[in-house]
């Protein structure tokens, strides 16, 4: 049989139209060939865990998901502008784990979609145009959600804050202001960011945060932030956002979604990634007031949102989440993960810091007391761990967060083994 080709063959051969702007992981890329749930298999048959993809929600290629998808293609796949049973069927589905003030659903097919649409509606909505975001947040690639995004906006190549943008500390019990997180600091956090809104000439139209911010190195909000911030953004007109592409559908083990831990019903609600396990799905959840606002301006149509086909695979997400108790075991598992991680801690100082929630965790990698990054440690620990076949990576503003988001069916048996191999890594490492 054909021999496969070299990793420096597979790049040459994509940069031929293949723009270097698209980024590839490791110091060496890897030329994948299949996967099955929480395992990847590259094109020389090696096996690599992923604890690092949370886009195959329910396990890489699950057979309940692909049948869904393969059956509902041969028999039917058209436009919303037809009536067919799944279209309310899945709508239903999806917003039976919703808070029931959340009741309307506008399916797109990416985050980005979902976060440009939203703002789309806060604008119909509220009529204002000043957004509240958070610092490090992304919401997606389009020019709305890169506006919004202060992890784009921010960066040394991005086109910096537009006028009609007013940014947030995160509210960060590790690196922040307040850190006590007793619900104290964030109460502090969100009386500074109420201090800014009574300082902005105009009434902020929405504010837009992750629940954990994940580009800013997993830090979850502290306790209590969104609670007190919420109400105040009501009151002088605006809406808000809670963007759980990320962070939803089972995988912070506690809530299904994000904004729970908060202990707040926002009044949109942006979701993506997981939705569809792999194919491409994402959607805007809102009140029935915003979604009459929105209703009053231009039709609204996306060719391919709520395609029969997106809501079969879709609907068989949700069933494998609840037939397959996932959101369980991403609560025991990643409680067992974050202990691990808490263990190898109190053994490595360069270990400072072990956050998150079920299976969506960061672990901070610092230089010293003070805090400094260790942007090479943590670069060092994910290329040998994908050296030793186990796929995380790093994020942050510093890139020293490792991040690990694993399928939600990874096992204990998976954690241990990436801790197990990250402390082979730390052990190599300090021995030189
Ligand atoms: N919001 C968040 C929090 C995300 O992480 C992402 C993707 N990384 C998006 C929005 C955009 O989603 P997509 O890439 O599907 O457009």
């Amino acid at each position: 049989s054909k021999q496969p080709k070299t990793t420096e063959e597979e790049i040459n051969n994509r940069l031929k139209h293949i723009s270097p702007i698209l980024s590839l992981s490791y110091k060496q890329p890897i030329a994948m060939a299949r996967a099955a749930f929480q395992y990847m298999y590259d094109t020389h048959g090696n096996t690599f865990l992923d604890a690092y993809n949370n886009i195959p929600h329910v396990g890489h290629s699950h057979p309940k998901v692909v049948a869904a998808g393969q059956k509902q293609m041969a028999l039917l796949n058209t436009n919303t502008r037809y009536l067919y049973d799944l279209l309310p069927t899945y709508a239903e589905k999806l917003l039976s784990k919703f808070p029931k003030s959340l009741n309307k659903v506008y399916f797109v097919n990416s985050g980005s979609a979902a976060s440009d649409l939203a703002m789309r509606m806060v604008d119909a909505h509220t009529k204002h145009e000043k957004i509240m975001v958070m610092e490090h947040g992304y919401h997606g690639n389009t020019q709305l959600s890169i506006d919004i995004s202060d992890y784009k906006f921010s960066n040394e190549k991005g086109d910096g804050k537009k006028n009609h943008i007013l940014k947030t500390p995160i509210p960060d019990t590790y690196r922040g202001t307040y850190k006590t997180n007793d619900g104290s600091a964030g109460q502090l956090y969100a009386k500074d960011a109420i201090k800014k809104i009574a300082q902005s000439e105009l009434p902020i139209a929405a504010f837009i945060s992750e629940p954990i911010v994940g580009c800013g190195g997993q830090i979850p909000l502290a306790k209590g932030y969104l609670k007190e911030l919420y109400p105040v953004i009501r009151k002088q007109g605006g809406v808000c956002i809670s963007d759980e592409v990320q962070t939803g559908f089972g995988r912070l083990g506690d809530h299904f979604w994000g904004f729970e831990a908060q202990e707040v019903v926002p009044d949109i609600v942006i979701i993506g990634k997981p939705m569809g396990n792999g194919h491409p799905m994402g959607a805007v959840i809102t009140t029935d007031e915003i979604s009459d606002s929105f209703s009053k301006g231009v039709e609204f149509f996306s060719s391919f949102g709520g395609n029969p086909v997106s809501c079969a695979i879709g609907l068989s997400v949700l069933e494998v989440i609840e037939e397959e108790n996932l959101q369980e075991n991403a609560k025991i598992v990643g409680d067992f993960y974050k202990s691990l991680f808490m263990d190898l801690q109190s053994n490595y100082d360069c270990i400072g810091d072990v956050r998150g929630s079920g299976l969506f965790i960061g672990v901070e990698i610092i230089k010293n007391e003070a805090l400094d990054p260790d942007t090479k440690l943590a670069a060092h620990i994910k290329n040998e761990l994908r050296n030793q076949h186990i796929l995380i990576s790093t994020d942050g503003p510093f890139d020293n967060v490792l991040k690990t988001k694993p399928p939600l069916c990874f096992t204990k048996e998976n954690a241990q083994l990436v801790v197990e191999k990250m402390e082979e890594v730390l052990k190599t490492y300090y021995k030189k």
